[in-house]
Order: structure tokens, then C-alpha cells, then sequence
């Protein structure tokens, strides 16, 4: 008996006027993700609490069972373990942006023009080994992730994650100067350490060659560093302890992935699999079957659907839908007659409004003792009239692990 848990990030949606009240699941074409739900049982899910837009971190560390509002230590953390630093209990990692910022300090491009993968990975090594003058005992470590992110761990002695995001949010607003969040020296010194590294990051990246060149071609320099999500090192009781099997994942995105190896999980990683609309689904697919043989919950992520979401693009978001529809279609026509296939997402992301809603998911689980509900299609409403009714999002590690036997009994 084995698992697969397949999360289409920010996947469900409120009606648009442009579909003409439909929601982009309702009214794209997904033949294998209705017939998971008719053969399944269904059901919504408040991922975190009703009407609590979840992140994207703290969603999926409730769909792996953990409450995040016990066990969340910031964004940070999950995007440096996503990276692959090793992380230690008293570091404070950061997940970082290139930004365009002008002379006098505005931020101009939050993103750098979305700065490709590889010159963000070489501006990155230029900042390999800057170290903050004022405090000489806090050693640096740089990673680049994907795009225009990075993440940042601070290590030494007396750091804390309690300081502020020198992020303003929104573009053409001043770089904001890290500030302390509580009276202790720990985040006063972390505060000091950031500011200086801002300052020190901005003289190294404006005199770079990468962005001479960028300026040549009319491209924003990718000249400063935004420090956001400031966090520690997160204790998560491992999912293999906790029930005695072995999980895998196949996820591309950093953030996504730090929470997933913060959970146990062992990480697969899929070529051309890239956390972008632009993703090979069926890589994943094939990647996820052959990781069964190996693993009993293999756990597949797709970002697309949510990047598609933040930029109001419905019509991509529905192309990604079908997308993952045919890739749903591939593993659950290759599971066995005793495995299980659970489709959800991780929250609800609002083409419209372009940003995470509270809005519950919808949730179909197949498999062969499921006790099979009238649902027939796969979408934000037709699963609400389904068996599984409304369910949280720390419900659906222990429902599947039920399924298969490995649930933890309460009582005598
Ligand atoms: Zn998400």
C-alpha cells in the first residue's frame, strides 16, 4: 500500500467573470482528475483555518500534519534547507531578492527585471565570502535558488530571527533598514549584521561586470539585495518516525523543498522539472512512479498553477491545470490496486486578485477502501458535496495514513 500526494500550488480559485462564473478548474478540461473524484471520496479542505490565506510554507508543513502555528520559524529556514545549507539550531537564515535599487535608496524593481537563473547564480558567488566588519564573528553563507531569490544563513554566536524585513513590499518605496524587533543584543547585533551586508552586497554588485553589462543592454542592474523572512532552524518530528515508513519528494521550488526535507522527506530531483509554468509534468510523473518502487508516499508539487495566479493569467493557469490533469492520469494509471492517490492544493489563489486567499481547497482521495461519494468532477465546488466534507489541512496526513493502515491509535 503506498501513497501519492499530488499539491497543484494555489490550483483552486474563486469564479472569474471572464469564465463566466466558473472557477479555471471548473472550466478546464480534466478527464483524470474527475475520474479521481468520482471513484473517490471528496471533500474541501481549510488548509489552515477558514478564511486564513495560508503561505505557501506554512501550508504544506500543515498538509505533511505539523500545526504551523507551533512549529513555523519563518520562511527563511525552509528556502536555505531548500537550497541545500545545512542549517544549524542557532543560525538565522534569510530568503533574499536581487533587486534594481537607485542611487538614493529606492527600490525600483523588486525582482530585477526577474533576473535569469544563471547571472543571479554568478552574482551570488561574488557575494561568497563578504563578511561584516563590525561584527567579525558572524560567518556568511550565500546560496542562489531560483530566479531573482537567494538564500542568506547567518552563523555565530548571539543572532536572532527577531528583526525586521529590509523589503519595503512594493516598488518604488525606499530600501527599509533592518530594525530589531525586541530589546535583546541578539537582535540588535543580527540588525547591525544585515544593515552592513546591505551596504557591503551594494558596493560589490554595482561595480560587478554582470551589471555594466546589463546596464549596456537597457537591462535593471541587479544591484542590491532585499533581506526578508528572517528564521531558524524548525524541529519537525520526521514523517518516517511518526509512522514508520519512508517518504520521498519531488518538488522543485526551494521553499517548497526545504519544508518537505525539514519533514523527513528525501528529495528527488527531476530534470527539466524547474518550478515554472514551463515545468515538465510528465518528468515528474515518471520520476513519481519510479520513486513508488522505492518509497511508500511520494509527494509531487507543482508551482505553476499559483505563478500563473499571481500574474492574473488565467488562461495559463488553466493550460497548467490540464497539465497536471495528464499527469495525474499517467500515476494513477500505473499505481496498484491498493494504493492511494490524494489531489489537492495547498491554497486557494485568486487570479482576480492576484494574491492567497482563506478560501478552502478542494480534496479527492482514491483508493480501494475509500467509501466512494456521488462527487464526479474535480473542482472548488463539486467536492464540497463530497464524504470527506470539510477538513483542515493538519486532517490529511493522518486520513491517508489511515488508509493504509499506518494511522497512530489514540487510546486504549
Ligand atoms: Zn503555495
Amino acid at each position: 500500500m503506498k501513497v501519492v500526494l499530488i499539491v497543484g500550488d494555489g490550483m483552486s480559485d474563486r469564479p472569474l467573470r471572464e469564465l463566466g462564473k466558473k472557477t479555471p478548474l471548473e472550466e478546464a478540461h480534466t478527464p483524470n482528475m474527475d475520474e479521481i473524484a468520482s471513484k473517490g471520496i471528496c471533500g474541501i479542505m481549510d488548509v489552515i483555518s477558514p478564511g486564513v490565506p495560508p503561505g505557501s510554507d506554512t501550508a504544506h508543513l500543515a498538509l505533511f500534519g505539523y500545526n504551523p502555528y507551533d512549529v513555523y520559524t519563518g520562511r527563511g529556514a525552509f528556502e536555505a534547507i531548500g537550497v541545500g545549507i545545512e542549517m544549524l539550531p542557532r543560525d538565522v537564515a534569510f530568503r533574499c531578492n536581487f533587486a534594481t535599487v537607485s542611487e538614493d535608496g529606492v527600490v525600483i524593481d523588486r525582482r530585477a527585471g526577474r533576473i535569469d537563473s544563471e547571472t543571479a547564480a554568478e552574482l551570488a558567488r561574488s557575494l561568497e565570502g563578504v563578511k561584516p566588519s563590525t561584527h567579525p564573528d558572524v560567518e556568511v553563507l550565500v546560496k542562489h535558488a531560483t530566479e531573482h531569490r537567494l538564500a542568506l544563513v547567518l552563523r555565530g554566536p548571539g543572532l536572532s530571527k527577531m528583526v525586521s524585513d529590509t523589503d519595503p513590499e512594493s516598488p518604488q518605496k525606499p530600501l527599509e533598514e533592518c530594525k530589531p524587533l525586541d530589546n535583546s543584543p541578539e537582535a540588535k547585533k543580527t540588525a547591525e549584521v544585515v544593515n552592513e551586508l546591505t551596504k557591503l552586497f551594494r558596493e560589490v554588485l554595482e561595480h560587478h561586470p554582470i551589471n555594466r553589462e546589463r546596464a549596456e543592454a537597457g537591462l535593471p542592474p541587479a544591484n542590491a539585495v532585499l533581506f526578508r523572512g528572517a528564521g531558524t532552524l524548525p524541529r519537525l518530528d520526521p514523517l518516517s518516525s511518526q509512522y514508520g515508513i519512508s517518504f520521498a519528494a519531488i518538488v522543485p521550488t526551494a521553499l517548497i523543498r526545504g519544508v518537505a526535507i525539514a519533514a523527513g522527506m528525501k528529495y528527488i530531483p527531476v530534470e527539466g522539472a524547474t518550478g515554472t509554468t514551463k515545468t515538465d509534468v510528465m518528468a515528474k510523473a515518471r520520476a513519481a512512479v519510479d520513486a513508488l518502487k522505492r518509497y511508500d508516499f511520494v509527494f509531487v508539487h507543482v508551482k505553476g498553477t499559483d505563478n500563473a495566479s499571481h500574474d492574473g493569467d488565467y488562461r495559463t493557469k488553466m493550460e497548467m491545470i490540464e497539465r497536471i490533469d495528464e499527469m495525474v492520469g499517467f500515476i494513477s494509471s500505473k499505481i496498484s490496486g491498493d494504493d492511494y492517490l490524494a489531489l489537492t492544493a495547498d491554497h486557494t489563489t485568486g487570479t482576480r486578485a492576484r494574491k492567497h486567499l482563506g478560501d478552502p481547497v478542494p480534496v479527492a482521495i482514491y483508493g480501494a477502501e475509500v467509501r466512494v461519494d456521488d462527487v464526479r468532477s474535480y473542482s472548488e465546488r463539486s467536492c464540497a458535496k463530497g464524504g470527506l466534507c470539510r477538513i483542515r489541512g493538519v486532517d490529511l496526513m493522518p486520513i491517508l495514513m489511515n488508509y493504509v493502515d499506518r494511522g497512530r491509535k489514540f487510546g486504549a
